[in-house]
């Protein structure tokens, strides 16, 4: 047993958290404010290799491990959840299923683009009647010859506007229910294919959720990704995956709220000294180092898992489920240490409650994945 991190895992570590606090922290106010998309943000977070941190180097990737990744997740997130949703989305939703179940040809053409950030990559599934219940998407995908035309629309899809790379989901046997879901990577010019609505959110306002419009589009059937069938195991297994991202999103969060909590705390006078002073505002404090402490650590076993190729299946869905749950707790009471100020968007602490909430929600839901763990063990790990 080794919590110690390795000399490269920090560096990656110190590295995402310098370039957060330089580049990122001083705009995140505006950027969830204006509901802005920080594209030179992303761009420079390109050049220091955060769109393929564990891409192999042989696809243009920084040849780093997961845990890396999710420490670096955090780190941003930290900074403004709505750019940690960016990465995280277009590495675990996009490059992580490439990676695995993508022809040589595949990882050739589309892995070098993704991982140095010259294309975004924009993950499909969700639908108007479609979100928990994934085999129920109605986007159809129909054989022609040697391409395919697909037909329907997705809501709701991060990075949606300004992807080059799409990893789309469709019916390709509807009959066969859940086993009739194909995956296809979709570039962005490609004709039938169009945005359409961008919704106005309630937090991780930086990063753009749209509508994704399919008329006619027609796809290569050598950009079909993985089996014909195998559409709903890959984006399950590009789930398992995404809770790491999302439960390191939440953490950082958590810690943002935490540090200006304390921060605060320090400052503020009531009744002619510091609150940090008083015993219910340090209980708040102690109870959010602790849970914070235990989401990480739940985040980086599951990651320490996938890095050994081992099930991190219900690892996981703690991590996201828990980290989450800490997120809103935590931000909830640092709106308390803040009082009316903590109410007010003065300070961030109100963002970090706006930003917490939808990690309960996408990448799956909490409900969800309580049924993932509860199955895990009725049926036995
Ligand atoms: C900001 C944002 C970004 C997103 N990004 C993406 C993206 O990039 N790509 C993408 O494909 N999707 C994306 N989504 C969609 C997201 O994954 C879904 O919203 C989520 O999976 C929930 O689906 P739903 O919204 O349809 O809710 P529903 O499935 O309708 O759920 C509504 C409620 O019912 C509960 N529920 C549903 N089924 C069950 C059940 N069997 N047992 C118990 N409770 C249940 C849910 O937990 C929830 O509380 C995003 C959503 C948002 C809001």
């Amino acid at each position: 047993m080794n919590f110690e991190l390795t000399e490269e895992q920090k560096m990656a570590r110190d590295m995402a958290r310098d370039f957060a606090e330089k580049e990122i922290k001083p705009v995140a106010r505006e950027l969830d404010r204006e509901a802005k998309f920080p594209a030179e943000i992303v761009k420079k977070m390109a050049e220091l290799g955060m769109f393929g941190v564990y891409v192999p180097t042989e696809y243009g990737g920084a040849g780093m491990d997961v845990v890396s990744y999710a420490l670096m997740v955090e780190e941003i997130s930290r900074a403004c959840a709505g750019t940690g949703v960016i990465m995280s989305a277009h590495t675990s939703l996009v490059v992580d299923p490439i990676l695995k179940y993508g022809t040589e040809e595949q990882k050739k053409k589309y892995l070098p683009l993704l991982a140095s950030g010259k294309a975004l990559g924009a993950h499909g599934m969700t639908e108007p009647e479609a979100g928990t219940d994934i085999a129920g998407i109605k986007t159809k995908a129909v054989k022609d010859g040697n391409e395919w035309v697909i037909n329907g629309r997705k809501i709701f899809i991060t990075n949606g506007r300004e992807a080059g790379i799409y990893l789309i989901f469709a019916k390709t046997d509807e009959e066969l229910g859940h086993k009739g879901l194909s995956a296809f990577i979709v570039e962005r010019d490609t004709p039938g294919f169009s945005i359409g609505k961008i919704e106005h959110k309630l937090g991780i306002r930086a990063s753009s959720t749209s509508e994704l419009i399919f008329e006619d589009m027609r796809v290569p059937d050598e950009n079909m990704l993985g089996e014909r069938g195998k559409g709903f195991y890959i984006a399950l297994d590009a789930y398992d995956g995404g809770r790491i991202g999302i439960a390191a999103q939440a953490v950082g969060i958590a810690q943002a709220a935490f540090e200006e909590s304390i921060a605060y705390a320090k400052e503020r006078k009531q009744f002619g000294r510091p609150i940090a002073e008083f015993q219910a505002i340090q209980w708040k404090i102690a109870d959010m180092a602790m849970l914070i402490e235990a989401a990480r650590l739940l985040y980086l076993k599951a990651a320490f898992l996938k890095d050994r190729g081992e099930n991190y299946v219900v690892a996981s869905a703690y991590a996201k489920l828990f980290a989450s749950d800490v997120a809103m707790r935590v931000t909830r009471e640092a709106i308390q240490v803040h009082g009316g100020y903590g109410y007010t968007e003065d300070f961030d602490a109100e963002r970090h409650y706006r930003d917490a909430k939808i990690t309960e929600i996408y990448e799956g839901t909490s409900e969800a994945h309580r049924l993932t763990i509860a199955r895990a063990f009725l049926r036995g790990k």
